[in-house]
């Protein structure tokens, strides 16, 4: 598996933990950033806050796999804390703003959009703009990052009892995968 900001960087174990990690962080930017652009104005101010905080997040993550290294306690916890605040605001927020509740599924042409280097500006950023991540061909084999997110939401419901869900979810992997 290589990393999920699209360089090539080939990744351990380890790593792999925090790549997973990372493309959590990116799905929740990249849901907000869809908010912010196309929800109807006024967009609360939290929601611009939390898209710099996440975006900041997301880079120490991706530091931390190009460095090979573990972040700090911390850091973690930080890490750990955005995405909680991330998940209750879209269920606080989901009347309003163009959130989903709980479960996030992007479009084809949604994930074709995302930014990988910068997912907090997929929507925001200028059409064409934005750099476009290197994708080597001999990557069309490697898991998508953003497909392994729907596993972990898979596993979720599954740990919270609801198995229907995670079917749907699986499907989903199942299909994008192929
Ligand atoms: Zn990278």
């Amino acid at each position: 598996m290589n990393c999920i900001c699209g360089c090539g960087t080939p990744l351990n174990r380890d790593q792999i933990a925090l790549n997973l990690l990372a493309s959590e962080v990116a799905i929740e930017l990249v849901v907000w950033d869809k908010a912010r652009t196309l929800g109807s104005p006024p967009i609360p101010d939290e929601v611009p806050t939390r898209l710099v905080i996440g975006a900041a997040v997301y880079q120490d993550l991706l530091a931390a796999i190009h460095a090979g290294e573990e972040p700090g306690e911390r850091e973690q916890q930080g890490t750990h804390e955005w995405l909680e605040d991330s998940r209750a605001a879209r269920l606080r927020l989901h009347d309003e703003l163009p959130v989903p509740k709980k479960k996030i599924k992007l479009s084809d042409a949604e994930h074709a959009r995302i930014d990988r280097r910068h997912p907090e500006r997929s929507f925001s950023g200028e059409v064409g703009a934005a750099e476009p991540s290197p994708a080597p061909a001999d990557e069309a084999a490697e898991v998508d990052p953003f497909l392994e997110a729907l596993l972990v939401v898979a596993l979720e419901d599954v740990r919270a009892g609801r198995p229907e869900e995670a079917k749907r979810a699986l499907r989903r992997f199942l299909s994008e995968g192929s």
